[in-house]
């Protein structure tokens, strides 16, 4: 059975689970607006079952890269199922090298910062910027990112905060800082403000050697990049942790993937059951979508379908455990000092009217909204959250720059967007980077993410 008929296999076994005869069809209605995946596949199901021919495999093609991760539908397998679609297609037929270039954000990003002298200049004029879309295959209508001269790595190396931290005293809280690639190589202006707010505190910051997350390469089917960076992440991540770190993420599609994508069926290996001490007829089990709580079920019923099978079972299990546990998000982190007293903010413009969107992958993380209830605790702030819990801004990371994509991001993102129009004369704060690139393209306007605004007194 060769890849081809292994890709057509998995988005079969997505039918049959979301659709068919003894599918579930909660979504059919459910994801009706906020997804494109699923009213496609539906449609897709709906048109093999009336005429009894099978959807091609270019059309499966084609409802495969509708899904940008936003991690909105109910169920993680089925998620995992696409990702291992996308990944056997990849395998199948290699992505053209542009989709290659802008899905490796670690390498775009070097090569950003390293030649943004050049690349500046040449932007401002509009043949040059032209041949270079064409040949990203970046929609016209999308302004190529700019990339400062220098990165907030280069930055940070330079401030000597690449180096660890030595001889804490041990009431001196410390962080390992993951700023993710956006921060790191597009906007560094926020991981500074991370690392400013955290220092005015007295935390100590670490930035630790650091990968893509790989949220761009798993999109585009890239697993074994993917896998690559992620051993290495987990290496440093896991030494962090062992010598007493904290460790933060400010992007929370990173600490989406760290927390909720990665420990996936990690719980099922032997290796953990192993840990867990759950015996010989028994295993031991997370019940609900945060893993915070543990049941047992007898090994003999539920060993044929609980199994560590899954897109990452490949990597270690139990890394995998460790660095979900503890990872954080930096607003979540922020607000456990905040409400303990450990923790001095103020905005640096008070009176400033603010409308937060909260971004998918930070509702994914069940943290509420750590910087919407700092602000709102602060005297004389004005702050409302926009979005509702199935609103996304649509632009899938680098999904939204592809030519064949762009419409179908902004379709996406439509129904926030109304809700944001509403809300004008509010500065827009979300703390992902991704809908901050989405929103500034829709309504031209500067979007910051909360740490921009925040303050020591
Ligand atoms: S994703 Fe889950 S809830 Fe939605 S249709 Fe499929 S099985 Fe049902
Ligand atoms: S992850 Fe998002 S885009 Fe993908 S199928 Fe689920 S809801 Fe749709």
């Amino acid at each position: 059975m060769g890849m081809d008929t292994d890709f057509t296999s998995l988005v079969l076994e997505i039918f049959k689970k979301c659709a068919g005869r003894s599918g579930c069809e909660v979504c059919r209605e459910h994801m009706e607006e906020d997804c494109l995946f699923f009213p496609e596949m539906y449609r897709l199901h709906d048109l093999a079952e009336e005429t009894g021919i099978p959807p091609a495999e270019m059309d499966l093609a084609c409802l495969v890269d509708l899904c940008t991760l936003c991690g909105l539908c109910p169920c993680q397998d089925i998620r995992m199922l696409v990702l291992k679609a996308k990944a056997a297609r990849a395998e199948d037929k290699k992505p053209p090298l542009s989709t290659r270039f802008l899905s490796d954000a670690r390498q775009a990003g070097q090569w950003g910062t390293a030649f943004s002298a050049v690349i500046h200049p040449l932007n401002r004029l509009n043949p040059v910027t032209t041949l270079a879309k064409k040949f990203l295959d970046i929609h016209p209508q999308r302004s190529l990112p700019v990339f400062p001269k220098t990165s907030f790595f280069a930055w940070a190396r330079n401030r000597g905060l690449t180096t660890p931290v030595e001889h804490t005293e041990k009431d001196v809280p410390k962080v390992a800082y993951f700023a993710g690639c956006s921060a790191g190589y597009l906007f560094p202006d926020v991981a500074k403000a991370a690392v400013g707010l955290l220092e005015q505190n007295g935390i100590q910051v670490f930035v630790p050697s650091q990968d893509c997350c790989t949220m761009p390469l798993i999109i585009e089917g890239n697993q074994k990049t993917a896998e690559k960076r992620i051993q290495a992440n987990l290496e440093t991540l896991g030494a962090c942790m062992q010598d007493g770190y904290d460790i933060v993420c400010s992007c929370p599609t990173c600490g989406y993937f760290f927390k909720n994508l990665l420990k996936e069926t990690a719980y099922y290996s032997e290796a953990f059951q192993l840990r867990a001490d759950a015996g010989d007829n028994r295993m031991q089990v997370p019940t609900g979508a945060r893993n915070k709580k543990f049941t047992f079920v007898p090994m003999g019923i539920y060993k044929t379908f609980l199994k560590d099978d899954g897109y990452f079972s490949g990597i270690d299990p139990l890394q995998r455990i460790d660095l979900s546990l503890n990872v954080q998000d930096l607003g979540e982190y922020l607000l456990a000092r905040h409400k303990t007293g450990q923790l001095s903010i103020s905005l640096k413009e008070p009176g400033r009217p603010l409308a937060y969107f909260a971004p998918c992958h930070q509702r994914e993380q069940h943290i509420g909204h750590p910087y919407v209830e700092m602000i709102q605790s602060l005297p004389g702030t004005d702050i409302i959250p926009v979005g509702g819990e199935m609103h996304c801004c649509g632009m899938g990371g680098h999904l939204g720059f592809k030519t064949g994509f762009h419409d179908h991001s902004l379709a996406i993102g439509g129904s926030l967007f109304d809700r944001l129009a509403d809300a004008y004369g509010r500065t827009v704060i979300t703390d992902c980077l991704s809908c901050r690139m989405q929103l500034q393209h829709v309504f031209s306007r500067q979007v910051f993410h909360p740490l921009e605004l925040l303050t020591a007194v």
